[in-house]
């Protein structure tokens, strides 16, 4: 029996064990960590062999093959002898593709992934096609194959993901934009970051179609460079294994205009993840009629410019999922009426001046909330603006609500991690929606 080992084992890692034993594999799951018990269970339920806490060397090292969960780094040991002796190391997206008969929609990009793919999921839903959703969010890709193979797949692809996929094909890649993101992923090098994105059109022929936002100078630059043929250069690992270019379809904001769209997101940017899922719906043969209405209709992700409630004349909007500068930017761009605005949490190195004109431009008064506010302090209270101190979200809010005057926006984009004052950016942006909704002041 073929040998086949799992590091990780959470979604994917799960659906990626139950896939393999039923595609006949002798299947071992092995994760550093603690494994969720309801996971367990699942292994457990059928039959797979795993461990916790630590990694069993000599029986990982006799595996044909690995799929590791996008989680573990390159530089971690055991991948490190994996990559030594010549082990294959996979994506889940990548083992299991061959075992489905799905067509599938791939979303790439730095910013605007989840917004995107969750639109057009909701695009291809609503014209009634079987379509599952999988990738970064919901559910494992590997598990749907497993058990319910759909014809059509959204996926949401990190560049984690994309670093170990090497024969996938997407049918329809959308690559939205190339920011530097992850950089110590990817040995603080740009272009290693430029070149992992740009996998998203590996492989794809030209039956396939390629969406991407025209203004983004990365994405030329690199179309420029494959002119004869779209293709990543090959790496020794990733032989790139079909011919011929894929159809582009490139998108510039103005064309929201062009085309005559409405959405019902807030913001530029929501403009492009409109674009980008209007082409790709399009070209998947979703009718033009249907897919306008479903931009009109769609009600948003939440933690992303979510409008929370409107009292006393203030819009309160979540936007916890801000956790960085370039996020918090493009969030008050959208704004179209005085904003408070909430920053701050675990700051990771941010360069606040960005913000400053804007900032000017748009806020009424700022709230710092964090577990140490010192360098918001530094950074922003030279801009003369009304500023208020918390370490806690009740705080925050009661602040807010002090200084907010009807016809006012309490925007919370706070540019940082959570971590300092909350579980994860869900835990804070539903502190926030809660509070909103019933604290009196
Ligand atoms: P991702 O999944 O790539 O992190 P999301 O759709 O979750 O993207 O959006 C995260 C944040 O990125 C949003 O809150 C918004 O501030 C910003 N954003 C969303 N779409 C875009 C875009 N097309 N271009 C630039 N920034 C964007």
């Amino acid at each position: 029996m073929r040998k086949i080992v799992i590091l990780g084992a959470a979604e994917s890692g799960i659906g990626t064990a139950i896939l393999a034993q039923k595609q006949g594999w002798d299947v071992f799951v092995s994760d550093m960590g603690v494994i969720k018990d309801h996971y367990k269970e699942q292994l457990d339920s059928h039959h797979i062999q795993w461990e916790e806490g630590g990694h069993t060397e000599a029986r990982i090292l006799d595996a044909e093959t690995t799929v590791k969960s996008p989680g573990i780094p390159d530089t971690a040991p055991i991948i490190r002898k994996l990559i030594n002796q010549g082990t294959p190391i996979l994506s889940e997206l990548e083992f299991a593709q061959p075992y489905s008969h799905g067509k599938t929609i791939c979303i790439t990009g730095s910013n605007g992934k989840t917004t995107t793919t969750s639109l057009i999921y909701y695009i291809m839903k609503q014209w009634g096609v079987d379509v599952g959703l999988a990738g970064n969010i919901g559910h494992s890709y590997a598990l749907q194959v497993a058990e319910e193979d759909h014809d059509w797949y959204v996926l949401e692809i990190s560049s984690f993901q994309l670093d170990n996929m090497f024969k996938f094909r997407a049918d329809i890649a959308v690559l939205m934009n190339i920011t530097p993101d992850h950089l110590d992923r990817y040995e603080f090098n740009l272009q290693n970051y430029v070149d992992s994105k740009m996998r998203i059109i590996q492989n794809q022929t030209d039956k396939d179609i390629f969406v991407f936002w025209q203004q983004d100078e990365h994405i030329e630059n690199e179309l420029h460079k494959r002119a004869e043929g779209y293709r990543p250069k090959p790496t020794p690992s990733s032989q790139p294994v079909r011919e011929g270019k894929p159809t582009l379809c490139p998108f510039k904001d103005s064309d929201f205009e062009s085309l005559n769209l409405t959405f019902s997101q807030m913001g530029q940017h929501n403009k492009r993840n409109a674009l980008a899922a209007f082409l790709a719906t399009k070209k998947a043969g979703a009718p033009d009629n249907l897919i306008r209405q479903c931009l009109k209709d769609f009600p948003g992700v939440e933690h992303r410019l979510e409008r929370v409630i409107e009292r006393d004349g203030v819009l309160y909007i979540n936007d916890s999922k801000a956790t960085n500068v370039d996020a918090c930017f493009v969030a008050l761009q959208a704004m179209d009426r005085p904003t408070i605005l909430i920053v701050g949490g675990r700051d990771k190195g941010n360069d606040y001046s960005v913000l400053y004109d804007i900032v000017k431009e748009k806020c009424a008064g700022l709230v710092y909330l964090g577990a140490d506010n010192e360098k918001l302090h530094q950074s922003f209270d030279h801009l003369g603006l009304p500023v208020a101190d918390t370490h806690s979200m009740k705080d925050c809010v009661e602040a807010c609500m002090r200084m907010a005057k009807a016809g006012d926006v309490v925007l919370l984009s706070p540019c940082c991690a959570s971590f300092d004052l909350f579980k994860n950016m869900e835990d804070r942006g539903e502190q926030f929606k809660s509070l909103v909704r019933t604290c009196n002041i």
